[in-house]
């Protein structure tokens, strides 16, 4: 019980204080000093924040209340965590978990976009034009699908208590910074591990692509660009029915290939290839 209720605490405190600390850095301070530029400069939708802040409740209850799976791991002696852990082993556990981390998400995010799960995944992608409480709002079969990231490796490894409790911050912080809809980095190409916010941005205007969370390993902007320009050629190798289907797939996966760019006037645009696909 206790485990739960300071789970709870944990998980709603940091998802007020990264999103508000977001929320200060990308509308005020960041532009005020002149470093970076709003993504997407649409209004948000009519009672946005208020649904993002009601399923992002959802979300912590369950990330709060779930905290007694890790806990009965190691009260089962199914998983052991290392009291003596030395600060480099501690640095190393993290980096595997960020990993870890990305790969886990990736999957899930796949899964997610199945016709068998997509129903789960919509009630995130109603934010459109994201925000930094955007982070936790998924349906409760999404939060349980992303939310046990951690308990595969506890059962295969002795983490130190320290790494694992890392997850849930360095998760939030680049799913805020995947939320922000802020380009921290301008200058970086969309293949860039600095590039993460306009991927994500990118991902939730137009639903299709760039699957990936921070890195780019799994399927971020390179390796999704290269598979999905292998689809877009198997069209004219094909006949038929089939061929047809292929290439209503293939015109879905355009807008991962392409850019979205502010124009000269201070409007927007989604470039697919040489036409403009939206302008607002
Ligand atoms: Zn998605
Ligand atoms: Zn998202």
């Amino acid at each position: 019980m206790q485990v739960m209720l300071v789970g709870l605490l944990f998980f709603g405190g940091i998802y007020l204080a990264f999103g508000a600390l977001t929320w200060l850095l990308t509308r005020h301070l960041l532009p005020a000093l002149d470093l970076g530029r709003p993504l997407d400069p649409r209004p948000l939708a009519p009672g946005q924040l208020r649904r993002e802040l009601f399923q992002s409740g959802m979300s912590i209850l369950l990330f709060g209340t779930g905290m007694i799976f890790p806990w009965g791991l190691l009260q089962l002696g199914w998983a052991r965590l290392d009291p003596a852990a030395s600060g480099w082993k501690i640095a190393l556990e993290i980096l595997a978990l960020v990993a870890w981390n990305d790969v886990h998400f990736w999957i899930n995010h796949r899964l997610l976009h199945t016709k068998l799960l997509r129903r789960f995944h919509l009630p995130h992608h109603r934010s459109i034009v994201t925000t930094p409480f955007s982070t936790y709002s998924f349906h409760p079969v999404e939060a349980l699908m992303l939310g046990n990231v951690i308990l595969l490796p506890m059962v295969v490894h002795d983490f130190s208590f320290w790494s694992l409790a890392s997850v849930p911050l360095f998760s939030l912080f680049f799913n805020c910074v995947g939320h922000a809809n802020y380009d921290f980095f301008p200058e970086v190409s969309y293949a860039h591990w600095f590039a993460a916010s306009r991927r994500h941005h990118l991902h939730h205007a137009c639903f299709n692509g760039n699957y990936g969370f921070q890195f780019t390993f799994m399927a971020g902007a390179g390796p999704d660009a290269a598979s999905h320009r292998r689809t877009l050629r198997r069209p004219h190798r094909r006949r038929g029915r089939h061929a047809a289907r292929i290439s209503l797939e293939s015109l879905s996966m355009i807008p991962t290939i392409t850019a979205f760019e502010r124009s000269p006037d201070g409007g927007a645009a989604y470039t697919v290839g040489q036409s403009s696909l939206s302008r607002v």
